[in-house]
């Protein structure tokens, strides 16, 4: 199958959706990335069983909202392709589910075209996740996505790279409809010596999105309006699992949209 190779990728710059596809153990990287991803681990040596423990979390939480009945899924941050990518973990469940992949990493677009040329079910919007309204009247996500049924919002392991964070969920959430989900897993420093946040701040500083490491109090706003479920926020391999945690930490939580919520 024939992917356009975007015209302007900047091999310099290390791109975070490249060092997380070179900690996978992906072919999708360069040098810089791996140097900015190698100073991570170095900072970090649990990175790379961290980027795995975050990965199963996002299986584990597409098959759960599956199961809720969650049949359309709009995924923030969707990162390089890596199996299994979100429609076939739902499509387990849900056999005619609906995903709108969306990131801003050229890469990342041109691998996700693939998907669409052979699937009117998956679209892959190329479009930065500070800019939700563009989103929301994206063509590929009109056609696609019913905001008047419950959808599966994922946020995963993207965050980090958002300050405006708060804001863009509040956007998003006023459109969606009760009983939809917010999963997500961001950065927290909560786990980290000063010195080591200072290091993985330093290693993304250079890369073409800088890293915001945020409190566990800060992350729990990120669901506002949100009821979280079960086990409510905790640590990547704990949600709904007992894996290991690692001492650098990606907080994972789900929240359900109520009717109660300020989104009416
Ligand atoms: N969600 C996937 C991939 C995480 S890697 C997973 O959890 O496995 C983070 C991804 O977010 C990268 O692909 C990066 O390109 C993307 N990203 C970072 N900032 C973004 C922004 N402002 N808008 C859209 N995508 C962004």
């Amino acid at each position: 199958m024939e992917v356009r190779i975007p015209d302007v990728i900047d091999v310099h710059t290390p791109s975070p959706a490249r060092m997380y596809d070179y900690w996978l153990g992906g072919k999708d990287n360069f040098a810089a990335d791996r140097e900015a991803a190698e100073k991570v681990i170095a900072a970090h040596p649990e990175q790379r069983k961290l980027v795995r423990a975050n990965r199963d979390f996002l299986v584990r939480v597409v098959r759960h909202l599956a199961e809720q009945g969650v049949e359309q899924f709009l995924d923030l941050g969707t990162g390089i392709p890596t199996s299994p990518n979100v429609h076939e973990v739902a499509r387990e469940i849900r056999p005619a589910a609906r995903v709108v992949y969306v990131d801003n990493d050229p890469i990342v677009f041109a691998h996700n075209q693939a998907f669409r040329a052979t699937d009117d079910r998956i679209a892959t919007v190329q479009a930065d996740i500070r800019r939700p309204r563009e989103i929301l009247g994206d063509p590929a996500v009109e056609r696609l996505l019913d905001f008047d049924r419950p959808i599966g919002l994922l946020v995963i392991a993207v965050l980090h790279f958002v300050p405006e964070g708060e804001e863009v969920i509040g956007t998003l959430r006023e459109n969606m409809a009760p009983g939809s989900f917010l999963a997500l897993s961001t950065g927290t420093y909560e786990g980290l010596t000063l010195e080591q946040r200072e290091r993985i701040e330093n290693a993304y500083a250079k890369s073409s999105a800088p890293a915001v490491i945020r409190s566990r109090t800060e992350i729990e706003r990120l669901f506002t309006g949100f009821d979280l479920v079960e086990p409510g926020l905790v640590h990547v391999a704990r949600w709904r699992s007992d894996g290991p945690e690692t001492k650098g930490r990606l907080l994972a939580g789900v929240g359900r949209l109520g009717t109660s919520s300020p989104a009416g």
